[in-house]
This record gives C-alpha cells, structure tokens and sequence, in this order.
C-alpha cells in the first residue's frame, strides 16, 4: 500500500499533503507510543510525541498542533483532563482519543468536553485513517469558514467606507453645484441678450454640464440615504397610466434629439399603487434613461403599464431595442458602481444628453423598488435589446 493513497483528496483550495499537519500523540506506554508513531509517519503525517498530558500540554505551549492523539487512561495527568485544557487553551486543535472498551463512558465523557472523535483499543489502522480523514476535512473547512467570515467582515468594512466615502463627497458636492448653478442662472439672465451666438453655445454647454453633475451627485445621495432611509417613503395613491404619461412627455424631448422613437402603452383598467410618487418617477426615469444611452438612433423604446388581475400586481416595463446585456454580465448590473461598457461604448455624448453615467442607476432603481416591497426584473439579448420590469402591489 502506498503512503499516498491513504488519504482521500480533500476539498479544492485547502491543504492535502499529511506532512502539512502535526500531530501530537500522548501515550505512556513506550511500545504502544512507538506503534502510533510507525502508523502516522507511514500516512505521512509530522509526529511528535509526549509520555503524559503535562508534557503534551507543555509541547503545546511551545509550538502549534493541528491534531492531539492521546491516550485515556494515562498516570500523572488522565486524558480527560489533558482534553480540558487543551480544549481551554486551544480551542482550534482536534483532539482524538483512544481508549479501552472497559473505560467507554469516559469516551462518551471525552466527546462531550469536545474531543472529535474516540478510538477504542485494540486500535486498527484502517479506523485511524478514516478518523483522521475526517479530521484534516473538518480543520480545513473551519479554516475556510473563518476565511470567509474575514473576508465578508473585511467587505462589510469597506461597503461602510464607501458609504461614508459616498456621503462626504455628497455633502462636499451638492453646495457647491448648487452655488455654481444659481451664479450661473444669475449671469444668463444678466447677459441674456449681450453675448454672440458661440458664446452662447459655450453656455449652453456649461449649463447642461452642471445639470449632469447636479443629476449624477442627486443619485449618488439617493443612493446612499436610500439604505438607511427606506422606511421614510413619502407614500400616496396613484394613477400608475398618470406616472407613465409623466415620464413618457418628460423624455419625450431626449428622444426626438437622438432620433429614438418612444412610445408608450397603458393599461385600460387604470391601476392605482400605493407609492412614493417622486421616488418611483425617478426609478422610471432612470430605466428610461438607460434605455436612450444603450439604444442606437432609430431605434424604439416603449414604456408599458399592465395590470395583472389574478396576482394584483402591475408591470412597469421599459422596453428597448438597444446593445443588451451580455448573460454573463446581467448579474452584476444591480451592484453599485458597475458599468458593462466603459463610456465609449455609450450612444450618446456625454456633453448632449446624459452621457455615461457611473454606474449608480440601476442600484437606485432597485433600492427604491425593494422599498416598495417590489421587484425589478431584466431579460436581454445582446444586440436585440432589453427589457426592465419594475412589478409593485396594486391596490385592491
Ligand atoms: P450607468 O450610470 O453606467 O448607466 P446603471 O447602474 O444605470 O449605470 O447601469 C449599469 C450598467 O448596466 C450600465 O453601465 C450598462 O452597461 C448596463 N445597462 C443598463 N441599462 C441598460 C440597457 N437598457 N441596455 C443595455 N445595457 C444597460
């Protein structure tokens, strides 16, 4: 039998090699303490070895152990006791014990201080190697559980900091822009009929500059009160055809600009929600807005309300005729910050319309849905289109 084929392959990612691990093996009798010996080092395992549980527990102090092996019944300090304060002081380390059928209450006694497993004499190899298969799985899984309890603590960290990060910039923004767009409203007015036609044109480009700045710093606050804030919806009943109609004539004019054609389609039974009107609008804006980015000129964009009688729930879909979403990527779509394309990959510029934005959108959409109790749902194929449905509770 080779040494190898002992153990068994162990899950991917996590150590497999014997030799990785050490064992402490605490026996009394020297015969039976060079027998474990003979059997670890053939399954390739680091041995080390003590006469009694206080010169185990001494070994202990001085460098660390994966796996404890030691005997019951043992003068100077029993087993149970070693087990005791190995568990106390090192909780990470697997202690498996082996004792006589005379002494099978203590076992028991043994597993419930937290040994992993116990091994009655006279012991078999093949009983070992299967125990301790099961061993190196266990401390190899703990070991990936706490890798993953790290990692997710170390990403709720930094989730908090770019939520601080999101709101000082916020604040930091929003009174500048907001200076800067008065002033400039301010030197229009006074200017109005005094400057030339190029100058003219700079302005307008100045203007709707700071509007995209101003829209884009808007959502990034939405987005960032939203989480803490959700409970804090301004609700109402409305029209949802009323809520359609509004958006349909508010882009209506972005449309005409990039040659899309929009349309929209309504339902006839006139479904009423129960919503937060100005919350939701943007959410539909937004989807609509997408919907202009990704489509090409000449294509079709159509906003549809449908009511669903049997559920009580009304559809709100943004149809397009645009690029799509690659499968692989519609997951990611909803994640804060994500962008499928870079800006280049936008159809429309970033000075004319809304240009590329930075990723913020679609989170938005979905936190304000979610804070309706709703869902938003997407299909795509790339090259044909997409389609965004935000489904909310009608009102019975
Ligand atoms: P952005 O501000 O970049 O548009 P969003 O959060 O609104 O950010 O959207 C995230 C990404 O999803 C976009 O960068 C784009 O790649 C993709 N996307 C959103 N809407 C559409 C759509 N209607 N058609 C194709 N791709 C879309």
């Amino acid at each position: 039998m080779e040494a190898e084929a002992k153990l068994q392959p162990q899950a991917a990612e996590t150590k497999t090699e014997p030799s990785q691990y050490k064992i402490l093996v605490i026996e009394d009798e020297p015969e039976v303490r060079e027998s474990y010996v003979d059997m670890f080092e053939f399954l390739g395992f680091n041995i080390d070895t003590a006469e009694n549980g206080m010169e185990g527990l001494g070994k202990l102090k001085k460098q660390p152990y994966q796996i404890v092996f030691t005997d019951l019944n043992m003068p100077v300090m029993d087993g149970l006791q070693t087990l005791r304060l190995i568990k106390k002081n090192y909780p990470d380390i697997e202690v498996i014990v082996i004792t006589g059928f005379a002494t099978i209450e203590n076992a028991i006694k043994a597993m419930k201080q937290g040994a992993f497993d116990y091994i009655t004499k006279p012991v078999s190899f093949e009983h070992v190697r299967i125990v301790l298969n099961r061993c190196i799985q266990t401390i190899n899984a703990k070991k990936e559980n706490k890798k993953l309890r790290d990692l997710n603590e170390e990403l709720s960290k930094l989730n908090d900091m770019k939520n601080k990060f999101i709101t000082i910039t916020n604040h930091e923004l929003r009174t500048p822009i907001a200076v800067l767009k008065g002033y400039f409203d301010l030197l229009e007015m006074d200017l109005e009929d005094q400057v030339s036609d190029s100058v003219k044109e700079y302005m307008n480009i100045i203007k709707s500059t700071i509007g995209e700045m101003a829209d884009m710093v808007e959502n990034m606050h939405d987005l960032s009160i939203l989480s803490h804030y959700t409970g804090h919806l301004n609700k109402k009943r409305v029209r949802v055809n009323n809520l359609v109609l509004h958006v349909y004539k508010k882009m209506k004019k972005l449309y005409v600009l990039r040659k899309i054609q929009l349309m929209y389609r309504i339902d006839d039974n006139d479904p009423i929600v129960v919503i937060d009107p100005h919350k939701m609008e943007k959410a539909l804006t937004e989807l609509v807005q997408n919907a202009l980015k990704y489509t090409k000129e000449g294509g079709k964009v159509l906003i549809r309300s449908k009511l669903d009688k049997n559920k009580n729930q009304v559809f709100i879909s943004v149809i397009d005729t645009g690029i799509g979403i690659p499968h692989d990527k519609i997951h990611y779509i909803f994640e804060p910050f994500y962008e499928v394309q870079n800006e280049l990959h936008h159809f429309t510029s970033k000075t004319e319309f809304m240009g590329g934005g930075i990723g913020v959108g679609l989170p938005m959409v979905k936190e304000i849905v979610e804070a309706h109790n709703g869902e938003i749902n997407v299909e795509s194929s790339p090259g044909k289109g997409s389609i965004f449905t935000i489904i909310i509770a009608a009102e019975s």
